[in-house]
């Protein structure tokens, strides 16, 4: 071996780029290593090869004839970064030079870097995820939390527990930016109680670069170094000065990197001051008066709302607006009034707070909704901003949300595309056409790639549960009992998401009655997975997780109701890839998209859902289950009433039935003919390559001054 890059070397090298976490033979390398040590890390690669002894490594990576595998693996992960020949090489050569700004208050890339909380983080991790693969030239812009969201455990009384650990930056992936004299680079932003510092670090995404704000520097008074500790974590105070720090601390960090964008995407209104940032900028730069500088601004700027919910959109008192951006407000020489309306549905209205979405509206060229309908919802929700027009012409477009699909595909079902596809399908899963090939798959190796994800499933479920058990020092029996917990032949139905009171987690138990028969059913039983957390002053949601667990501490349901805590991308990961089915069941408009079902296709599961978000348009009758027709009702009681009959109904008379129709060789014809429609019909579409693609050609060529925008709309 001598004369050679020792292995510890190359493994560190390449884990220095998070491309990786989209590389399903990679992850298996750490695995093989050391698989106690893999999960102990929660599979930080940083951390994994810092407490593993090199001597212990070579010998490991010597045995099980690592070598070459990590070899190919290095040499594939250089070719990546050096292939020219991307998607955007061909379709956006405009964006080459001035890239596009992606600003996100999360970024959800992998379990190791816990920088986001839920759906919104995951979106814009797939997002840079997916520009990497297709080349767009895209840098992230977001904040480096000191504490991340928060572990979830429960107590003995099913009570959520928030723990906020320090996560070490010295095991993630990152690294400090450098100024070209060598020093750190620093942002600072004044503001009428003083003065915000912030570093900057980076992080490798493929060809995408992420670089993320940290307020945790020495120049900074105490508060304001843990301002950076926590995700949604704090007041009102603390959220504007986050907002600060991410809107003008992230246009403020591009200039001092040199970088000049030509398209600033903010995803969700958190960042939204970037836009005031880049107009005072741009005023300075080229003595512009206001009108015009706006007006550049707003061209290049593409706007995604994410939430239809009314709570979920940020609003400030405008005194607090006042104190943090007072200075940049006579920068752009703008009255305290005139400011104060940019953030108002009516400026004159002095009790109006002031709120991010509408700031963001009313600086952005293109907006758009995240769904048809929750572009539908919103161009209602907002049509008050646009007195003039129709609901029809309030310009928010949609732009369906997609996932990154080598991020949430499973091994088996992968090497399945790579036998029937074609080898080089990653490349084409934006065509649609490709995915007929689906029916090639022989039904019985389809069913059988299934059962080995489900038994995955279920062999990590009852792991965590005996770990959950240990924790609170269950008796023996008890933890016996979780070591059992999951049925392989029953029909599995997986619920895993935030425990927002609209997603409705309890309404699948409300008849527990009805419920205990299905469970119990000799015949044709059912069993549930539950995950997810609630925010931690969600006392609702908090009890909506209590009542679950209470359901599974009752002997007739203990094997087949769980509950896994501290849901993360790697539990959704288990999930998404071993269940039979996705239960949905939002409170009809009020999911914008949804993706975890999206990811639940891609692995052969079937959707069974509300007509809502993403499912509106994707459901056709033969590729899941739809509960309801789409219908909703003034009466929140009302409407849940008819969605948990029809839940129920629909569940009784179709999912269960068709699940457990088998064939003389034990194959469930039906059911294996919905899967396959379910890839056939879905997945050339609701992956997010065609959403960054959508995003290029309908937004960003257009805010970069190339087309005009044609972002569809009915
Ligand atoms: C995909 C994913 C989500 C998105 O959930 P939806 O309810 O479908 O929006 C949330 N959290 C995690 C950890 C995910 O992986």
């Amino acid at each position: 071996m001598s004369g050679q890059v020792k292995v510890v070397e190359k493994l560190r090298e390449l884990t220095r780029n998070l491309w990786w976490t989209w590389q399903p033979n990679d992850l298996t390398l750490f695995h093989i290593l050391d698989p106690d040590l893999w999960r102990e890390t929660n599979h930080n690669p940083v951390e994994f090869l810092n407490r593993i002894p090199s001597d212990a490594l070579e010998a490991a990576a010597e045995e099980t004839a690592l070598h070459s595998r990590i070899d190919y693996a290095f040499r594939r992960l250089s070719e990546y970064l050096k292939n020219t020949e991307s998607w955007a090489a061909l379709n956006a050569p405009a964006l080459r030079t001035r890239p596009v700004a992606y600003f996100s208050a999360e970024f959800g890339l992998h379990e190791s870097l816990p920088i986001y909380s839920g759906g919104l983080g995951v979106l814009a991790g797939d997002h840079l995820k997916s520009a990497s693969d297709l080349g767009v030239p895209l840098v992230g812009i977001g904040l480096l939390y000191a504490q991340g969201y928060f572990q979830q455990q429960l107590d003995a009384n099913g009570w959520q527990q928030e723990n906020y650990l320090n996560t070490k930056f010295d095991m993630l992936p990152i690294e400090p930016v450098k100024a070209p004299d060598g020093s750190d680079v620093r942002i600072t932003i004044d503001t009428r109680v003083g003065t915000l510092h912030a570093r900057v670090w980076r992080v490798e995404v493929g060809r995408t670069i992420l670089y993320l704000l940290d307020s945790n520097v020495p120049e900074n008074n105490e508060s304001d170094r843990a301002l950076t500790s926590r995700l949604y974590g704090g007041d009102a105070r603390v959220r504007i000065r986050q907002e600060l720090l991410l809107g003008v601390g992230g246009v403020r960090l591009l200039d001092a990197l040199g970088i000049h964008p030509s398209v600033l995407h903010l995803n969700e209104g958190h960042s939204a001051f970037a836009v005031i940032e880049m107009v005072r900028a741009r005023m300075e730069r080229d003595g512009i008066p206001y009108g015009e500088a706006a007006r550049d601004v707003s061209t290049m700027t593409v706007f995604t709302t994410h939430t239809p919910v009314a709570a979920g959109h940020d609003r400030f008192p405008a005194p607090l607006v006042e104190e943090h951006l007072g200075v940049i407000r006579e920068g752009v020489h703008l009255s305290y009034d005139d400011f104060m309306g940019l953030g108002r549905v009516y400026p004159n209205d002095p009790n109006e707070p002031f709120c991010m979405t509408v700031l963001a509206l009313k600086l952005s060229r293109h907006a758009n909704g995240v769904s048809a309908l929750h572009g539908r919802v919103s161009r209602q929700m907002w049509a008050p901003l646009y007195p003039n027009r129709t609901e029809e012409q309030v310009p928010i477009g949609h732009i369906t949300n997609g996932v990154h699909v080598m991020s949430w595909l499973s091994v088996p079902m992968r090497s399945i595309f790579n036998r029937h596809l074609g080898p080089d399908w990653p490349d084409r899963m934006s065509d649609t056409r490709l995915w007929r090939e689906i029916k090639t798959v022989d039904d019985s190796e389809f069913w059988e790639t299934q059962q080995v994800l489900k038994a995955a499933l279920i062999k990590f479920v009852r792991q965590r549960l005996v770990l959950q058990a240990k924790r609170r020092n269950e008796p023996d029996e008890v933890i016996e009992r979780h070591s059992h917990a999951l049925d392989l032949n029953v029909l599995t139905i997986g619920f895993a998401r935030r425990f927002a009171t609209y997603k409705r987690a309890g309404l699948v138990l409300r008849d527990v009655e009805r419920l205990t028969e299905m469970i119990a059913s000799t015949d044709r039983p059912i069993q549930f997975v539950f995950a997810g957390k609630a925010h931690p002053e969600d006392h609702f949601g908090k009890e909506l997780i209590q009542n679950i667990v209470r359901l599974t501490k009752q002997p007739e349901f203990s094997q087949r109701i769980v509950f896994v805590e501290d849901y993360d991308m790697n539990v959704a990961r288990y999930l998404v890839q071993g269940v039979d089915v996705w239960l949905n069941n939002p409170r009809r408009p009020q999911e914008a998209s949804g993706t975890s079902g999206e990811k639940v296709l891609l692995n052969g599961g079937l959707n069974f859902s509300i007509l809502d978000g993403w499912w509106a348009e994707a459901y056709d009758g033969t590729n899941g289950f739809a509960i309801g027709r789409g219908e909703s009702h003034a009466i929140t009681s009302v409407q849940d009433d008819r969605d948990h009959d029809s839940l129920i109904q629909t569940l009784t008379s179709e999912v269960v039935p068709l699940f457990y129709d088998r064939d003389a060789n034990g194959l469930p014809r039906g059911w294996i003919a919905r899967q396959k429609s379910a890839l056939i019909t879905l997945a050339g579409r609701f992956n997010a390559d065609r959403m960054v693609m959508d995003y290029v050609q309908n937004c960003y060529l257009p805010a970069a001054g190339f087309q005009s925008c044609a972002m569809p709309k009915n």
